[in-house]
């Protein structure tokens, strides 16, 4: 990578870009709403479940104008959701103030484990065991959502949601894998827990991306 690419990627100025799509957010408290999907490249948490493995080398994903992606994002959306990979590994400060500016509302689904940037409209933190958020992070968070893979996650989804403000909306969600077995196992502790809500993947189930 040249030296000036690099820069700007240091300034946020630049994103290695993996996807950019026009859509239906299917999880979380926006669910059924429009937004435009930015997927940014880049991610070592390593979940053995992931299902954007492909997101995971940042090097495989063309540096793209922050600039070239807020023109895109403006001729599809009003609300523009930023995800990956792990898009806090990058400076969010300059996209996201460029989205707004164009009065567009900033979405993000990060885990938490690099430090914060950017301006939000909407904070989505999904901490993940084998890199926990850092400690800045949890105060910024909208929702929490879980990713329920085994029973043991639901202890775990616990000791996070002690970490985050009053406010934040709570969410449990089955790993598509796993969705048969665990969907009912979250029914169940919903029910029993009723600060908790359950997410789930409904693009999967639209087939829509
Ligand atoms: S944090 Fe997200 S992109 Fe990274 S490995 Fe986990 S599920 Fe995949």
């Amino acid at each position: 990578m040249d030296k000036k690419t690099k820069e700007l990627i240091d300034e946020g100025k630049m994103l290695p870009l993996m996807e950019e799509f026009y859509t239906i957010q299917g999880e979380g408290s926006h669910t059924g709403t429009a937004a435009y999907f930015i997927r940014v490249g880049g991610c070592d948490v390593g979940c053995h479940w992931c299902d954007v493995k492909e997101s995971w080398n940042a090097e495989l994903h063309p540096p793209t104008l922050s600039d070239i992606i807020v023109e895109n994002a403006k001729k599809y959306a009003e609300t523009v959701v930023i995800t990956g990979g792990e898009p806090l590994m990058w400076s969010m400060d300059y996209l996201t103030k460029q989205l707004q500016k164009n009065n567009i509302k900033t979405h993000i689904e990060t885990s938490g484990a690099y430090s914060f940037s950017g301006v939000w409209d909407w904070f989505c933190l999904s901490p993940k065991k084998t890199k926990l958020p850092l400690n800045e992070v949890y105060k910024e968070a909208d929702e929490l959502k879980m990713i329920i893979h085994n029973k043991s996650d639901f202890d775990f989804a616990e000791e996070q949601a002690a970490k985050v403000g009053e406010n934040c909306q709570l969410f449990l969600q089955p790993e598509w894998s796993k969705k048969e077995k665990m969907t009912a196992e979250i029914v169940d502790y919903v029910m029993k827990n009723p600060k908790w809500k359950i997410s789930l993947q409904t693009h999967q189930y639209l087939n829509i991306p």
